[in-house]
């Protein structure tokens, strides 16, 4: 019988997967991306409405295939006006997903490989049926498949606790992504980020767009902005290998690096290959170390701003109207539509107060899978499929991305990719590596897809949508 697989998420970790899968996979398989937001391909962040919202990575590196290094600049180049596009332009990400979308749409066509389906729903549960499983629709369906990978994404931030008193109130704007952030937004009324990483930059730049006049403060504990990228790009560099997999012994050799006259940039460039490896060779101590001590550094370095981005933030800044602090909210409380916010600057014991009028939360994401609201992976913890990894910052996956349950065991045909699997890899959120990780998947899915199809005993039927349900991306 030939093989199903499902791939909940269709973002870019669920889109490169299933079109490397589709490529690869014998050509009976089905593989059907479900997505409860309709959209298939730019996922959460490449369906940005304003055009400002830039890519972070050049141009030049955001192919979604490893094999085709140039896909995503051929395919900017073709656009009306782009011929001349360079492998250092930061595009516009709304354009990044419309490369996506475009690429789906042509594997579903494609007459050669496996079938690829869509379809727009929420997957609210998982449990076993026969060899494979059984996905719980929102709409009401079910959908069974032999293999499951889950491609959520990040789940949204969760805000501190001493914001608590303002949820529900119309101060309260969400998270970055949430309608409610800037709706009915006073342009002269005082706002406050809380939260000072790139997605505290996309607010602003929304702000800016949106004609917001008003002050804009933006609050974290050490109250780090991301830096910029460098124009032009610092000639590549190398590392002196092999690097200890320590903490401290490897920003010794970083910062002997940039003493050495090598610009931090490509210092930090560097090290992205060794990433993953180190990460895999530090025990759990020295990732929780590096975590407390060192993430929050590592972040704003490697995870830069467009030098046009970066231009706006620092005239925002430098007109007094966006002022970035480091602290810590202490309480909030409602006062009619504003909101009173006693926070206290980082080494300080007075507390300060702010009248806000929207508070948009801007922590990061929410990693820790046991707090989060995805009812999926809610579902999957309470059943024993799959367990946070030991610094609870994602699932527990072993090499092969395979779940591991609540009591060790390997789930046999449940994955994850992309930012789920942070424990493992550590650098898996942006696409230079979560294309080769959906590559190097999509050829162990295949295989595994093809000893599905050759034994004896079929495992479950295919896909039991009722007919009609799948359909063309768009
Ligand atoms: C604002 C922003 C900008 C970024 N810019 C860049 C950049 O310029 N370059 C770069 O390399 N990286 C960038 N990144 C990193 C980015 O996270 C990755 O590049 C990549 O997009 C992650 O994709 P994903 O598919 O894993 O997650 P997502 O894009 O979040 O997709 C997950 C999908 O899963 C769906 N889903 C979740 N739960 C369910 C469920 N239960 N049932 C059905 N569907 C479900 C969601 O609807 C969503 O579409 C950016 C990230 C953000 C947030």
């Amino acid at each position: 019988m030939a093989a199903s697989i499902a791939i909940v998420g269709a973002g870019f970790s669920g889109t490169a997967l299933a079109l490397g899968l589709r490529a690869q996979a014998p050509s009976d398989v089905t593989i059907q991306l479900v997505d409860r937001s309709g959209r298939f391909g730019p996922g959460l962040a490449y369906h940005p409405t304003s055009a400002a919202h830039l890519l972070n990575v050049p141009a030049g590196r955001m192919s979604a295939f490893p094999d085709q290094p140039d896909d995503f600049l051929d395919w900017l180049r073709a656009q009306p006006g782009s011929a001349e596009t360079a492998p250092g332009t930061f595009a516009p990400r709304a354009a990044y997903g419309a490369y996506l979308a475009e690429r789906l749409r042509a594997g579903i066509a494609a007459r050669d490989g496996a079938r690829l389906q869509i379809r727009g729903d929420q997957a609210t549960a998982i449990a076993r049926s026969g060899d494979g499983y059984a996905l719980t629709l929102a709409t009401g369906g079910a959908l069974t498949a032999d293999l499951v990978v889950l491609a959520l994404g990040n789940e949204p931030p969760m805000p501190p606790p001493e914001l608590g008193l303002l949820m529900g109130t119309p101060v309260w704007g969400g998270d970055a992504w949430s309608p409610a952030a800037l709706q009915g937004l006073d342009p002269d009324a005082p706002v406050l980020l809380v939260g000072t990483s790139l997605t505290m930059v996309d607010v602003v730049i929304s702000l800016l767009d949106a004609g917001h006049r008003g002050p804009i403060h933006a609050i974290s504990r050490r109250g780090l902005l991301p830096r910029a990228h460098r124009t032009p790009p610092a000639p590549a560099m190398t590392l002196p290998t092999p690097l200890p997999p320590r903490v401290g012994a490897v920003m010794r050799v970083l910062r002997a690096e940039v003493a050495a006259g090598h610009p931090w940039h490509a210092v930090v460039d560097a090290l992205r290959p060794h990433t993953q490896g180190l990460w895999g060779a530090m025990d759990p101590a020295e990732q929780a170390r590096f975590l407390r001590h060192a993430r929050a550094w590592w972040d704003v370095h490697r995870h830069r701003m467009a030098p046009e981005v970066a231009a706006r933030i620092d005239a925002a800044q430098s007109s007094g109207q966006l002022r970035v602090q480091a602290g810590r909210i202490v309480a909030a409380s409602p006062a009619g539509r504003a909101a009173t916010i006693t926070w206290r600057r980082r080494g300080e014991t007075a507390s300060e107060r702010l009248t806000i009028a929207r508070v948009i939360a801007c922590t990061g994401p929410g990693s820790d899978v046991r707090r989060c609201a995805n009812p999926l992976l809610l579902d999957l913890l309470r059943r024993g499929l799959g367990r946070p990894d030991p610094l609870a910052i994602g699932l527990d996956v072993t090499e092969t991305l395979e779940l591991r349950g609540g009591s060790g065991d390997v789930s046999q045909g449940v994955f994850a990719i992309g930012p789920l699997t942070k424990g493992r890899s550590w650098e898996i959120t942006s696409v230079p590596d979560i294309r080769v990780q959906a590559a190097t998947l999509a050829a162990h899915l295949a295989a595994r897809a093809a000893q599905v199809g050759a034994s004896a005993v079929g495992p479950v039927a295919a896909g039991v949508a009722p007919a009609g349900t799948w359909r063309a991306v768009g």
